[in-house]
């Protein structure tokens, strides 16, 4: 039994894991192969209610608590980390601008498309010089009338090969520092946009790319509210994403710690199932206390979120113990496989390689540190 869920948490661990196991493990082996992410899947998300699932009913979210959000991540993680991070720079980092400072009409014409999955989002902050100093973009929109001239180049942007728009941050007002970088709305079919993709070492059936503006003009309208200036919206949103990614982090271990628990007691060298050995067994031991650790910090966490308490410094804990918990699992997971953990048909290598995405992904560990410590008053 966990503390922290009521009845309704159980029954939708026991849906959304029905979900994963029948409708997104089939896909897994060819969307990593390819690199590729299966777009289908956005569509049958949304009509299931699985995208942006937070989002209130009245824009057709399925309006669930935080505590539902990092169950369906976790659950999706242990499945496919690819697929749950495209699902993140969709159903997070691409509407929750819009959902929390858009206009009547950009929540019209993009939140409740993005949440059928009738539209894809992508959220485009990182440029080729600013990763962790995100203040650092050179990324400007220039005022000229009624439009703004978008100039600049992102890189990283996850969605970015098959989005139908760019959640795009960049200068309005450099004289205002970092108050004045601005989010717009950016369709990914104006004149002046070129995407190009990348291929990755992890979670390669996520789509990313770089995104390169040039004179690229956008209406006013696609300004983010109708005030310039987002940068707190886009510290705040992030800080409530690594709590999402945490529970990505846990399910990914979890599906590493599952594999490698079902290896040690089936594989027999020295006449016993490896398991019998201490090594191995203490291993085993130690990765299941590690994720136990890790999930209640996300479930702790989210239930602050839950009780509209901001908790930026548990949000950096739980995500740096969470990614730092999934590479240790899953490099246990490879030791404990022996030689058949770097073959490419065991699907513990792409754990690990899964999991080092985001000791680096949504703000680096040594980030993630920084925050820690600054809240501690260092
Ligand atoms: C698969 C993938 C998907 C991504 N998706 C998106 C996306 O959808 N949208 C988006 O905007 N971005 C995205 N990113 C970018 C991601 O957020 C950045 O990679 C991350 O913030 C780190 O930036 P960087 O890679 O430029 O590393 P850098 O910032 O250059 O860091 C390099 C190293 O220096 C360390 N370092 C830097 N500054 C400090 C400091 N002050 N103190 C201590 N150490 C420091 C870092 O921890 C790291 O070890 C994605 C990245 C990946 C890998």
């Amino acid at each position: 039994m966990d503390p922290y869920f009521s009845k309704e948490h159980y029954i939708f661990r026991e849906q959304i894991r029905r979900f994963c196991e029948t409708e997104l493990a089939p896909l897994v082996e060819e969307a990593e192969e390819k690199q590729l992410f299966p777009k289908q899947l956005f569509k049958k998300m949304g009509e299931l209610g699985y995208l942006c699932v937070r989002y209130p009913e009245e824009y057709g979210g399925a309006g669930v608590d935080k505590i539902s959000e990092v169950i369906l991540r976790e659950e999706m993680s242990r499945i496919c980390q690819g697929f749950a991070t495209s699902w993140s720079g969709h159903s997070h980092l691409a509407t929750y601008p819009i959902f929390r400072a858009g206009t009547p009409e950009q929540k019209q014409k993009y939140l409740i498309p993005a949440i059928k999955g009738d539209i894809i989002g992508a959220f485009a902050l990182t440029e080729p010089d600013a990763g962790s100093d995100t203040k650092s973009i050179k990324s400007s929109a220039v005022r000229d009338g009624d439009f703004y001239v978008l100039n600049g180049s992102k890189t990283f942007i996850t969605n970015a090969p098959i989005a139908d728009y760019f959640m795009t941050a960049s200068y309005t007002d450099k004289s205002k520092g970092y108050h004045g970088i601005s989010l717009f709305i950016v369709p990914s079919n104006l004149p002046g946009i070129t995407v190009r993709k990348l291929h990755k070492e992890g979670v390669r059936s996520s789509d990313t790319g770089e995104i390169s503006f040039e004179d690229c003009r956008l209406h006013k309208s696609q300004l983010v509210g109708t005030e310039e200036g987002n940068f707190g919206l886009i510290m705040e949103m992030l800080s409530e994403n690594r709590i999402g990614v945490a529970a990505n982090m846990v399910g990914v271990a979890q599906a590493a710690f599952e594999a490698a628990l079902q290896y040690a007691q089936e594989r027999v060298q020295f006449g016993q199932p490896i398991g019998k050995f201490q090594a191995i067994s203490h291993k085993i031991a130690d990765m299941a206390t590690g994720i136990r650790g890790a999930r209640l910090m996300v479930y702790s966490a989210a239930l602050l979120i839950d009780q509209g308490k901001p908790c930026p410094l548990e949000a950096s804990e739980c995500k740096l113990f969470a990614s730092e918990t999934a590479v240790s699992v899953a490099r246990e997971a490879i030791q404990i496989f022996g030689g058949y953990g770097i073959m490419s048909e065991y699907p513990v290598s792409r754990y690990l390689r899964d999991a080092l995405v985001y000791t680096i992904g949504e703000g680096t560990s040594e980030i993630q540190r920084n925050i820690i410590a600054k809240q501690l008053g260092l």
